[in-house]
């Protein structure tokens, strides 16, 4: 099971976060697949994380061809 240590809102302290699919690759609730929803272990609440690596993505700066 995936895990990650975050900032917790709810314990207002550095927490375990653990998904809560057994296949966070495969949500059914995000077009990407990959569930940003995780749970801190300690209290329940859960946050959204968005763990996806940087995947050459755009830069933000669109640029007109002439
Ligand atoms: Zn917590
Ligand atoms: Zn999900």
């Amino acid at each position: 099971m995936n895990n990650t240590f975050r900032d917790c809102p709810g314990c207002g302290s550095y927490r375990e976060f653990v998904q809560l699919h057994a296949e966070p690759e495969r949500c059914p609730d995000v077009p990407s697949g990959r569930c940003p929803e995780w749970f801190c272990t300690a209290c329940g609440s859960s946050l959204l994380l968005d763990l996806v690596p940087a995947l050459g993505s755009r830069h933000g700066h669109t640029r007109e061809a002439a």
